[in-house]
């Protein structure tokens, strides 16, 4: 790749140095964007404000304590619970990640009340659900644990105000591009009064909640890995030891069931200990059919921001200004998918090295000018 030769935000000079990008969000399409800047040789930096890497690809690790004050342990893939991959380049990709070990195809058992019960493949991380996202941002620094709260131009490009729960609001930069990997209401507050046309139009994506129940029960003959589920407060409910990589406690079943997103909506700002006794009475109904089963744990999870209802409007894949230093990638840019996702990203990282590496650096040229001719 190049030295940075482009007009910056700030119209600063030519440079050898390669580009500082920060990708604001480590989800899929934030590691998919830094994986690609990465491998074309910019300085990419990733900024997150949880302390782990994957977003809405999540593991959660729970312990409690059984009547005797022995300490149980497992883990929900409390998120999303698998994908899918249907294009060339994205199972390529999957396809690397298997050889690797970080993903597992996982023919899935799944019920539905129509069509009739069925088997489809998908895609699992391993050994959890962040796992894909640490394998692609392998190389790339990180910053976890610190949101970005404002964006301001300065001379050298772009400067990124971080704040976390310890320290006192700080800035990081100058950077010559920041892409933004994060859902589309906080992208649209920080791209406010810098680029307000994409501010509006990431204000009318829609992404709907949802709650979800984690869950450990005896052990049950449940001939599923999964169920789509109707007429109930929950939408899909699954096994969680079923999915490749995963294991549970002798004699236990640890289960996750997401509500539907009307319900979800309806109940947002309900206080967990309500949403989790509804919930895991919903779930008790769906496996046994009346009597309720052993509870061992339950507790749940609010996704402000779960699935995409109303995605961005004109069709791209990602959006980019390279001229003035931004671009913005994410699900919401296909169909809400972590294929989407990917997509999007890997996208972005394409149309950024493409525009800096459309203009040769200054620099090069010169150097050009300055070889002997080869006879
Ligand atoms: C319950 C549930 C079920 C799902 N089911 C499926 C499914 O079956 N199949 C499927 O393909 N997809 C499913 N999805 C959707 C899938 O998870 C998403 O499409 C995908 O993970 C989106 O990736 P992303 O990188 O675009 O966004 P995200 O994963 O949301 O990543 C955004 C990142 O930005 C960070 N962030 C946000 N604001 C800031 C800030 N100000 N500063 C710094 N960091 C910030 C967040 O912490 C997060 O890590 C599901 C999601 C949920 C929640």
């Amino acid at each position: 790749m190049m030295a940075n030769s482009q007009p910056d935000a700030s119209g600063g000079a030519d440079r050898l140095e390669p580009p500082r990008i920060a990708v604001i969000g480590a989800g899929v399409a934030g590691a998919a964007c830094a994986a690609g800047l990465l491998r074309a040789g910019f300085d990419v930096t990733v900024f997150d404000k949880s302390r782990g890497v994957g977003g809405r690809m999540a593991t959660r690790r729970v312990q409690w304590a059984d009547g005797n004050g022995t300490v149980h342990a497992t883990s929900f893939d409390h998120g999303c619970p698998y994908f899918t991959a249907t294009r060339p380049r994205f199972q390529s990709v999957i396809d690397r990640a298997e050889t690797l070990g970080y993903a597992a195809r996982w023919r899935q058992h799944v019920y539905a009340t129509f069509p009739a019960p069925r088997a489809r493949q998908v895609v699992v991380p391993t050994p959890n659900m962040p796992a894909f996202c640490r394998h692609l941002l392998s190389g790339v620094p990180l910053r976890l644990g610190h949101a970005v709260t404002g964006l301001q131009q300065c001379p050298g490009g772009w400067l990124l105000h971080l704040a976390d729960d310890h320290t006192a609001d700080c800035t990081e930069g100058p950077f010559d591009q920041v892409v933004f990997a994060i859902p589309p209401t906080q992208a649209a507050m920080l791209l406010r009064g810098h680029q307000n046309d994409w501010a509006d139009a990431l204000s009318a994506v829609r992404i709907a909640p949802c709650w979800t129940l984690m869950a450990v029960t005896d052990d049950l003959d449940w001939p599923w890995d999964a169920a789509e589920v109707e007429r109930s407060e929950l939408a899909w409910i699954a096994r969680n030891d079923r999915a490749p990589g995963r294991q549970a406690a002798a004699g236990l079943a640890p289960w996750v069931a997401h509500a539907t997103p009307a319900w979800s909506l309806a109940h947002l700002e309900d206080n967990p200990e309500q949403v989790t006794a509804v919930l895991r009475t919903a779930l008790g109904k769906l496996l046994t059919g009346g009597h309720a089963p052993r509870w061992h744990h339950a507790s749940v999870q609010r996704w402000r921001y779960a699935q995409l209802t109303r995605p961005t409007s004109d069709g791209l894949d990602c959006w980019s200004r390279t001229d003035l230093g931004l671009g913005v990638c994410g699900d919401s840019f296909g169909d809400g998918s972590v294929e989407a996702g990917w997509h999007s990203g890997d996208e972005l990282a394409d149309e950024i090295s493409a525009s800096f590496d459309a203009a040769p650096p200054a620099s090069v040229e010169a150097d050009l000018e300055l070889e002997e001719p080869v006879h």
